[in-house]
């Protein structure tokens, strides 16, 4: 992420309150807009989309595996039966 001074338009470095080469005070507006950018919101929305998928995962394996045992049961009251 790059800034750059309103006044002069060298680049300013993230954290610098004035222009090294004019003076210039770096406004707020500029920074909040970098805070906001810098936000890990991908980050936190990536990982709960994670979790959900291991969640469908594991239900997909569990419903998976209940209808083999179900399948298996009938199978073996069907031979029992003969
Ligand atoms: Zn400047």
């Amino acid at each position: 992420m790059h800034m750059f001074c309103k006044n002069c338009g060298i680049e300013v470095q993230n954290g610098w309150v004035k222009c090294p080469k004019c003076g210039t005070a770096i406004s707020d507006e500029v920074r909040e807009q970098l805070k906001v950018t810098q936000k890990p919101e991908m980050y936190r929305t990536t990982w709960k989309d994670r979790l959900k998928f291991q969640l469908k995962v594991r239900l997909c394996i569990g419903a998976v595996l209940l209808v083999m045992m179900v399948i298996v049961i009938i199978i073996m009251a069907i031979t029992e039966m003969f």
